[in-house]
């Protein structure tokens, strides 16, 4: 019997690939990142399997495109980028990476909260630019404890609740708004009170956002918003570029509406030199790194070559979207 054909939008861990070309007729795709859309149509027209990562979009007319796609599988727990009621309708299975990044996630996050309130990496940027001798003051460089500060997350799911147990050891205050209040127990043993997000958004110090990028959620950050925050608040994103206008946050951080921002995720991914976000000192900016670790990743692709091998054969992922 012929092998069934499996495409992957980027490169993999070898052990995944070696257990993938046992399998199937397999191909890669090593030119631009992201793909171009115009290969990535060409390339899913025949396949049965497609692992693709979070740059990638599958909408309705690739999917049309995929005339014998049994599954696709997200090297990633977001799955914004992907036709998921599309899917669905064509049987398409859908597999996602979730658990397993919350805690590397959280770090980043966390990371980027301390990066931004004491000026790391706008220390470093300062040094290598050989302005360390101007700092004369004892008040010229200096930045914001964490300690009795809040920290309001934006969905206390399973990253937002990680983030929140890292807070809780710097002694910060935690507040939190998702859709439904999480359970009295669970407040109790990350010491986060559930507010409105009108209240999330006036009251924090440091706004966390951990919510999933979908239709409720696009742009929900605007100029509205950011008038509202305090004027010596940061924001952190960690979860979807696009749940920001970034046009906005540009013009909230001239005009010093807002006191700075920790970003790992952008509405175009990857950004250049040119962007607008360069210019800031008061931006720490990473390049979608959050479940980047040797560990983690690891474990992510044990998880994508599961949910693909299940699919394929018409099962239900292991981690699975929808159906
Ligand atoms: P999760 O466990 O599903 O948590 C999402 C939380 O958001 C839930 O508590 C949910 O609670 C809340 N929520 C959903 N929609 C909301 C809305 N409209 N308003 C307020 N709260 C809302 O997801 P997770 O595993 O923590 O991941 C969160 C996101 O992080 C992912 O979707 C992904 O995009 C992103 N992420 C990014 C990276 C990276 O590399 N930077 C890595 C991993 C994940 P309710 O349902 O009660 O509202």
């Amino acid at each position: 019997m012929e092998k069934k054909r499996v495409f992957l939008t980027r490169n993999l861990h070898d052990f995944a690939l070696n257990d993938l070309k046992k399998q199937y007729k397999v191909e890669i795709h090593s030119g631009k990142i992201p793909i171009p859309r115009k290969t990535l149509s060409s390339k899913i027209k025949n396949i049965e399997g497609l692992i693709c990562f979070p740059y990638d979009t599958i909408d309705k007319e690739l999917i049309d495109n995929a005339k014998n796609l049994k599954v696709i599988s997200t090297y990633s727990v977001g799955f914004d980028h992907i036709d998921i009621e599309h899917a669905k309708k064509r049987k398409i299975r859908v597999g996602y990476t979730p658990e397993v990044l919350t805690d590397a996630t959280a770090d980043l996050a966390f990371s980027l909260i301390l990066d931004v309130m004491r000026r790391v990496s706008e220390g470093d940027r300062l040094i290598r630019r050989g302005k360390w001798n101007k700092i004369f003051g004892a008040y010229d460089y200096v930045g914001t404890d964490l300690q009795g500060k809040t920290l309001g997350i934006l969905g206390l799911g399973r990253i937002g609740s990680a983030v929140a147990k890292r807070a809780k050891s710097f002694d910060m205050k935690i507040i939190y708004h998702n859709r439904k209040q999480v359970s009295k127990i669970k407040e109790r043993s990350l010491g986060a009170k559930f507010v409105s997000f009108e209240k999330l958004i006036r009251e924090s110090d440091v706004v966390s956002i951990h919510v999933p990028h979908n239709k409720e959620t696009d742009k929900l950050f605007n100029k509205n918003i950011f008038q509202q925050m305090k004027k010596t608040s940061f924001l952190i994103n960690t979860a979807r570029g696009k749940i920001i206008n970034e046009k906005d946050l540009i013009f909230a951080l001239r005009n010093k509406i807002i006191a700075g921002a920790g970003l790992d995720v952008f509405e175009h991914e990857p950004i250049s030199t040119s962007h607008p976000f360069t210019k800031f000192q008061n931006i720490t900016l990473a390049p979608h790194i959050g479940s980047s670790t040797k560990e983690t990743r690891e474990k992510m692709a044990q998880i994508a070559l599961n949910n693909l091998n299940l699919g394929i054969r018409g099962k239900r992922p292991q981690f699975s979207v929808g159906y």
